[in-house]
């Protein structure tokens, strides 16, 4: 019997996990380890913040999942990898050997420089931290009847998290009571089009979202800028970079210049044949990408088959990522942005294809029958 450990319970491997559900892998013990019984989807997130889906509307349970698959569940955190030895360390479960390893573990929001904001700062990962830190924060504002919000990133995340706390804030205290900045250092939306730029801004402006350009550094009452401007701020939260799990380095297995594990046409390791990865945590090195949720999404089937060949002996098949990808980001009301090379729309329209893409991909990881929906918490 061959082991395949997933660590991670990602996009990717969620698909995996359903593929091993409508047909079980042969003479494989599967395993798969996450910190978490759910998998919080981060594109409904800012609907959530807005007050447009219930949390357990943007999750999905991965133990039943896991169950229906036949894959062992082993919830804790992949902690460290020995690639030459062919061995998982784990927080609290020991060392899980394996034959074929998976990661779809994600990347860490690199939030040093904001450090010194203290119980101030909410980063956006861990997801599960930042709903708790959320509705901390819609609990204390409305206790207090004002709230400021400074939002540190302009990428795409930050400038929905932005308006998503605007919308919201402002339909618990009255706008009057409600200040949210958005700190976009690296500039507005890096990587997307002149015109979504223009669009963003504009909407940013219509909401009341005060947009600040410069690089912020944390301080107890809340930011500093590098053009020595102060901005006080009950809550900061980190939309920065992405960077990878520290553990990664000491691994043995070859890292791209990014420090994100480097992998091929096949999402195979570039120095361990039965090492695979997706979504954020790898980097292809013969086609780079954006770090973004479509990609992770759409390495699935393809750690689904190369994960089984892998097993079977087999050399992996090569997956060519698409070179753009549209992006749909809400704006707070029920409202989207469309986002498409250097295309801009939106409107009311927009946030009903956004939510139709984002509740039918999560409606292919309901529970399975005879398990209940309170296994997502
Ligand atoms: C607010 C927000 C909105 C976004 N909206 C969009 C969008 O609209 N479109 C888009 O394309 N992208 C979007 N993104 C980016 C997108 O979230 C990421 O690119 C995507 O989540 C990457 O998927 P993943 O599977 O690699 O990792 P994740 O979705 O982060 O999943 C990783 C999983 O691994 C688990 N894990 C982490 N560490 C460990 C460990 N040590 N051991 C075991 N398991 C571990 C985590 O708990 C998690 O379940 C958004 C991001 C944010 C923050």
């Amino acid at each position: 019997m061959k082991r395949l450990i997933l660590a991670g319970g990602g996009h990717a491997h969620l698909h995996v996990l359903k593929s091993l559900a409508r047909q079980p892998w042969p003479g494989v013990e599967v395993v798969l380890v996450s910190p978490w019984r759910r998998q919080i989807y981060s594109g409904m997130v800012p609907g959530w913040m807005a007050g447009h889906y219930r949390l357990e509307q943007c999750a999905a349970a991965l133990a039943p999942l896991a169950r229906a698959a036949g894959v062992r569940f082993v919830q804790d955190a992949v902690s460290g990898l020995d690639a030459w030895r062919r061995v998982v360390r784990t927080a609290n479960s020991g060392d899980l050997a394996y034959d074929t390893l998976s990661l779809d573990i994600g990347a860490e929001v690199d939030c040093s420089c904001l450090a010194a904001s203290g119980a101030r700062l909410l980063s956006i990962r861990p997801l599960e931290h930042f709903v708790v830190g959320w509705e901390r924060l819609i609990a204390a504002a409305r206790a207090r009847g004002t709230a400021a919000v400074a939002v540190v990133g302009g990428g795409a995340a930050g400038v929905e998290l932005a308006l998503a706390a605007r919308y919201r804030l402002a339909g618990e205290l009255g706008a009057a009571h409600v200040q949210v900045s958005l700190v976009a250092g690296g500039g507005l939306l890096p990587g997307h089009g002149q015109r979504i730029v223009d669009r963003a801004s504009a909407t940013l402006a219509e909401h009341a979202v005060d947009l600040l350009a410069g690089y912020a550094a944390g301080t107890p009452t809340g930011l500093l800028l590098d053009n020595g401007r102060t901005i006080a701020a009950d809550c900061v939260i980190a939309a920065t970079g992405v960077r990878p799990a520290a553990w990664l380095a000491t691994s043995g297995l070859a890292l791209a210049d990014d420090g994100f594990l480097a992998v091929g046409s096949g999402q195979q390791s570039q120095s361990h044949d039965e090492v695979f990865a997706g979504g954020d945590v790898a980097s292809r090195v013969d086609a780079p990408h954006a770090k973004s949720g479509v990609y992770a999404v759409r390495a699935g089937p393809v750690l689904a088959g190369n994960l089984q060949r892998q097993l079977q002996g087999l050399p992996p098949l090569a997956y060519q990522p698409q070179q753009r990808s549209l992006y749909l980001l809400a704006t707070g009301p029920r409202q989207a942005i469309v986002s498409w090379g250097g295309l801009a729309a939106g409107g009311a329209w927009a946030w009903r294809w956004k939510d139709w893409i984002d509740r039918r991909f999560m409606s292919q990881y309901d529970s399975p029958p005879g398990h209940p929906q309170e296994e997502r918490a």
